[in-house]
């Protein structure tokens, strides 16, 4: 991880409401958000469709907006940043309705490439009625994304990037080392996890957002349950991560910081007692947020909130914290914020339809966006 300084290190999200920073005139957060847009198609069915099955459905099809980079984008957007989203769609009438439905968000989509001759990012959803469903994505033009998105994400100042995996590996590749010579703060979200994801972060990345899984995949071993979180998020902090998160739905999120990353330090120094998740076994005492536990890594816990839906609370989640980071918010602040958001996502059914403005955060969670510092 490499050491840099920045005009603006930490605040607490409470200082955030009269924030001017020094980067920037308006005092609005810039976020960039590289990666995927689809063209999401929902099928309510009732049963999943077996080989060669045709099954009706009753209710129609559903279209929307969708795809990982592009719902991290309308979420930052929804959160109050100055987004501008780079990635690639074709010159289709999907492609069309995605560039025109990020720019009804106020998300600048100047940097969404128009690629001649391809199919726009499609996902093709069943869902049956227990609520399973059954996916398939042609990854179309998001595919194609190449060395001109990667100086597209530099094109404009920003005080921070956002890169999820739904795009070539080589692009993430090419972001986070131009990111690491700008000293641009950089989230990367390894969802879906590429193979080489180790290779990605051994150069070194600030923020590494995952859910258990991808972890996992990460790693390239399973995880015993949530409690081997924290012991998880410290080993990907050791492979190049300055600071790891890894979410765990309804119970939160675990992170983990590497020894000098900068921002102001978590409460708790590593190796104080407290559990490091709730629950966990053997925990020498109820989980408190900021507790750094034997490993280092601290828990956040989750907002409890009437969940209907948990589709878009990871892009939720993802979005908030670039948000919270862009603006100067604390490690701890930022991941407590975005917990909030993500909780606050799942309180709402669909994917673009959940993702919360701050007045869906206050009323979900009870928790002001900016989120005060504790
Ligand atoms: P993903 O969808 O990428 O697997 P998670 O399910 O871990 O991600 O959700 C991301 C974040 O959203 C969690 O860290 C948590 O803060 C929040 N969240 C998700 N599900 C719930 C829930 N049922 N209740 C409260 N918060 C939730």
């Amino acid at each position: 991880m490499r050491q840099r300084s920045r005009a603006v290190e930490s605040r607490t999200a409470g200082e955030l409401t009269g924030a001017t920073g020094t980067a920037r005139s308006s005092g609005v957060p810039r976020v960039t958000v590289v990666g995927s847009l689809n063209t999401d198609i929902s099928l309510a069915v009732p049963h999943l469709p077996g080989p060669g099955e045709t099954v009706l459905s009753p209710a129609g099809a559903d279209i929307g907006a969708g795809g990982k980079g592009a719902n991290q984008a309308v979420a930052a957007a929804r959160l109050g940043a100055a987004v501008r989203m780079v990635g690639c769609c074709g010159d289709d009438e999907f492609g069309t309705g995605l560039r025109a439905g990020l720019a009804a968000e106020g998300v600048d989509a100047g940097g969404v490439r128009v690629v001649t001759g391809a199919a726009s990012g499609l996902a093709l959803i069943t869902v049956d009625a227990a609520g399973e469903n059954a996916i398939a994505v042609a990854a179309g033009a998001n595919g194609l994304a190449g060395p001109d998105e990667v100086a597209a994400a530099f094109a404009a100042p920003c005080e921070a990037l956002v890169v999820s995996a739904e795009i070539p590996a080589v692009v993430l590749a090419g972001v986070l080392s131009r990111a690491r010579q700008a000293g641009t703060t950089c989230v990367l979200n390894l969802a879906p996890a590429p193979d080489g994801a180790a290779g990605l972060l051994a150069g070194g990345v600030d923020w590494l957002v995952v859910n258990e899984q991808e972890a996992a995949a990460v790693l390239g071993r399973p995880l015993a349950g949530p409690e081997e979180a924290p012991a998880a998020a410290s080993a990907l902090a050791r492979m190049g991560a300055g600071n790891v998160v890894i979410t765990l739905g309804a119970a939160g999120a675990v992170l983990a910081r590497a020894p000098g990353a900068p921002g102001r330090e978590m409460a708790g120094a590593p190796g104080a007692p407290g559990a490091d998740v709730p629950g966990a076994p053997g925990a020498p005492g109820p989980d408190v947020a900021g507790a750094a536990g034997a490993t280092g890594a601290v828990a956040v816990p989750g907002f409890t909130v009437s969940s209907v839906d948990s589709v878009g609370a990871g892009d939720a989640f993802v979005a908030a914290l670039a948000v919270a980071l862009a603006a100067g918010v604390g490690p701890a602040d930022a991941v407590r914020a975005a917990c909030a958001a993500g909780a606050a996502a799942t309180t709402r059914r669909g994917a673009q339809a959940a993702l919360p403005r701050p007045a869906d955060v206050l009323a979900a969670t009870g928790a002001p966006w900016p989120l005060a510092g504790r």
